[in-house]
């Protein structure tokens, strides 16, 4: 009998997502305060005699089926470590969005990681899979370990924090993704206009650490989190009349239609609106259940979005099934 290992991995919400100015290397510093959202999707890794991979789900023809694929290269990065050759079937039971700022791709990395770390009896320590994971992007160590996180330096360095409660959001799944470089890339250029405009035209270097204050977490929205407060939660979101999101502007730069999302979801009674990550889904608190479930309706019914789903947070990271 071929043995098989399923992984189920969740996606993320960005609940901030401060953004420093762009570093002499081109990346940007980050504090970003991740939830795992109940939304999954599932890799299953079965013995094969070659590296292959399969994707189902509605988006399947987006997702690279070659090695580029995250799920591949975290088989090949696990088995380069073991001297192990990575001859595995993997298959993407694919739900979450793809390139919709959910971090999808990164989902499926820790979860191929956890699944042929099973299949093989490697034995890596939880230290490992998680050094692994940062190799393998900012993002898929968060993925491995799910609920709720502070995520430093570019997002990978990670410390764990308390969610005292279990907040209902609603996520707007837009057509067609947004490149997450494409996205950091506008924030610096409308970071460098702005400061232009304030600096006298000509003046330039408004994207950089000089002139962007370091990225820090908001201390009301780490306490919101804590006691389970989703009214203080909301509040903390959308602070100053602007929201938590420091990529927000330039994916609705990018994709102006998400305006009308994001307006039809405060118009539905959505108690915060902001853009999930570098976007373009866009997500949405809601009171409790019942009030996401309402919500998703509403915005599937406004015709702003190709589909509305509720999901809880928190939700545990990669786990066998
Ligand atoms: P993040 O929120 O981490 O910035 P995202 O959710 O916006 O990411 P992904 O769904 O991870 O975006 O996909 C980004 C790109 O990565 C896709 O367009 C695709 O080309 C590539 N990719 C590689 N592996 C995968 C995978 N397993 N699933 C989806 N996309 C993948």
């Amino acid at each position: 009998m071929t043995r098989s290992v399923t992984v189920s991995v969740p996606a993320k919400v960005n609940v901030q997502l401060a953004v420093g100015g762009v570093r002499p290397d081109g990346f940007h510093d980050l504090a970003n305060v991740f939830l795992a959202v109940g939304l999954h999707d599932r890799v299953t890794a079965t013995p094969s005699d070659t590296l292959r991979i399969t994707v189902e789900g509605p988006d399947a023809d987006q997702v690279p089926a070659d090695r580029t694929n995250l799920a591949a290269r975290a088989a090949e990065l696990l088995g380069a470590r073991y001297g192990i050759a990575p001859d595995v079937h993997l298959h993407i039971a694919k739900r979450i969005p793809v390139a919709g700022g959910m971090a999808g791709g990164s989902a499926d990395g820790a979860g191929a990681l956890v699944a042929c770390d099973a299949l093989w009896g490697t034995g890596a320590s939880r230290e490992e899979l998680l050094a692994l994971c940062a190799e393998l992007g900012s993002d898929v160590p968060f993925s491995l370990v799910g609920g709720a996180a502070l995520g430093r330096g570019r997002g990978e360095v990670l410390t764990p924090l308390e969610a005292g409660g279990t907040f209902h959001w609603v996520f707007a799944v837009a057509d067609g993704g947004l490149s997450t470089p494409a996205v950091y890339r506008e924030c610096d250029r409308l970071r460098e206009a702005a400061y232009a405009e304030r600096a006298g035209a000509g003046a330039s270097g408004g994207a950089s650490t000089e002139h962007v204050p370091d990225p820090e977490p908001s201390p009301a929205l780490l306490d919101a989190l804590a006691e389970g407060d989703v009214v203080a939660l909301a509040s903390a979101v959308t602070a100053a009349g602007g929201t938590s999101n420091d990529l927000q502007a330039a994916a609705v730069s990018l994709r102006p239609s998400l305006t009308g999302t994001l307006e039809a979801g405060a118009k539905a009674g959505a108690l915060a609106s902001i853009v999930s990550g570098s976007g373009p889904t866009c997500a949405f608190l809601a009171q409790d259940g019942a009030a996401a479930a309402a919500l998703a309706e509403a915005l599937l019914a406004s015709g702003t979005c190709r589909t509305a789903i509720p999901a809880p947070s928190p939700a545990p990271g990669a786990t066998i099934v």
